[in-house]
């Protein structure tokens, strides 16, 4: 299946540019549409409307796609609050816990190769007062547990960590961070942006607490995410106004972008397994070719605790931008995209120890749904061939 509507099976077939940028935002799969398009249309009733049919249509799409997003987590319906994407959900995370515990002595513990919207919202936190310690990563990209039960103080009120990161794919041991959390009684947030739907996401099991989600990364809508809250969990509101969302987050509900989000989830619940098995398949392929053609390539995080479409690479003395500008019939990214408009190293390769030289040098590879095995030949046969030749230009 491809979103464009081209059969890109073949390479005659194939149409160009290839989309290999996944984590940056995915395409959004026919399925999601069509189920949206009906709250786009005739069925375009405010969920805040009780009075009449209108409403209560909308109400009933959002509490399907509620049921939808928790069924993909392990949660229940009622600990959804809808947001307008990650970055708010991560806000009111951190934010809202803190601010449930204003006045008293606080401490979190956070990671340096963390989302923006993470760190960025922790450094406000320690203007106004909080302390904040940032682990690092050892050289594979994941933290070292003995670091984390070091770091907790009895000030500590929240641990964020993600459970996948968007640069380099690394997966955090999310399952041992939060029995650690559980033990000493401090909420555990995680950012599972990248994985959700791409590896199993349990909130039981993990002990997570709050949890940040995005339709947009997930073959869902743009402008559309969630926060998974637990029951009794201590959150302040950041957004007030009619009290929508238990309070905890106000304003009209995004019912199109809600229900396309629910059936986002439901499609990866039924296909997550077998389309992560031949995701990883199409990574490993690109991965083996690019090490078998090309030299001094170095990649970038660990393979073994990595999301299966992730492929960060450096292509030593190749700058990343030059060889993006020599792909242009292949989109992928050089650092993060959420914050591409900062020329500089990334600071999740940086923690992984790489030099300003090598994180420049890096390219991310996201690998999707509607990708296939021709684009992926096509794209490795691309990169090695400007690889090789931009090596030449320099002497
Ligand atoms: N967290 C992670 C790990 C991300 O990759 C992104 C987007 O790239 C975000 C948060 C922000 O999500 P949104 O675009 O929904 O605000």
């Amino acid at each position: 299946m491809n979103p464009g509507g081209n059969d890109a099976k073949s390479s005659s077939s194939m149409k160009l540019p290839i989309y290999l940028d996944n984590h940056a935002t995915t395409p959004v799969d026919p399925r999601v549409v069509e189920t949206m398009l009906a709250y786009l249309t005739s069925r375009f009733g405010n969920a805040a409307s009780h009075s009449h049919s209108f409403g209560w249509e909308a109400a009933s799409a959002v509490e399907e796609a509620r049921r939808q997003i928790a069924g993909l987590i392990g949660a229940s319906p009622g600990e959804i609050v809808f947001t307008s994407g990650a970055t708010e959900s991560d806000n009111l995370a951190i934010q809202g816990v803190y601010d449930a515990h204003s006045g008293k002595s606080c401490h979190i513990i956070t990671v340096v190769s963390e989302h923006k919207a993470v760190l960025d919202t922790c450094h406000h936190l320690e203007k106004l007062g909080c302390s904040v310690t940032y682990l690092p990563t050892v050289s594979d990209g994941l933290i070292d547990l003995h670091q984390l039960r070091d770091a907790f103080t009895p000030a500590t009120i929240l641990v964020s960590v993600m459970a996948a990161n968007n640069e380099t794919g690394v997966l955090q041991p999310v399952e041992e961070i939060g029995k650690l959390c559980r033990e000493r009684g401090v909420v555990f947030h995680s950012d599972a942006v990248q994985a959700l739907g791409r590896v199993p996401l349990d909130v039981n099991a993990m002990n997570l607490d709050l949890v940040s989600l995005t339709a947009h990364k997930n073959y869902g809508p743009k402008g559309c995410g969630a926060l998974y809250v637990r029951a009794g969990t201590p959150v302040a509101a950041m957004v007030h106004g009619g009290g929508h969302e238990h309070g905890m987050r106000s304003g009209t509900l995004n019912v199109p972008g809600i229900a396309g989000f629910g059936k986002a989830c439901e499609i990866s619940l039924k296909e997550m397994p077998e389309e992560s098995c031949r995701i990883a398949g199409l990574r490993n392929r690109l991965r083996d070719r690019l090490l078998a053609e090309v030299n001094d390539v170095r990649l970038n995080g660990s393979m073994e605790h990595r999301l299966p479409g992730n492929l960060n690479v450096s292509f030593r003395g190749v700058e990343g931008e030059t060889l993006m500008t020599a792909l242009k019939d292949i989109a992928v990214s050089g650092g993060a995209a959420c914050h591409s408009d900062k020329v500089e190293p990334s600071h999740v390769l940086k923690a992984l120890g790489l030099s300003d030289d090598d994180a420049s040098s890096a390219i991310r590879f996201g690998i999707g749904r509607f990708n296939t095995e021709a684009e992926i030949d096509y794209v490795a046969g691309r990169v090695v061939e400007a690889v090789k030749g931009l090596r030449e230009l320099v002497g």
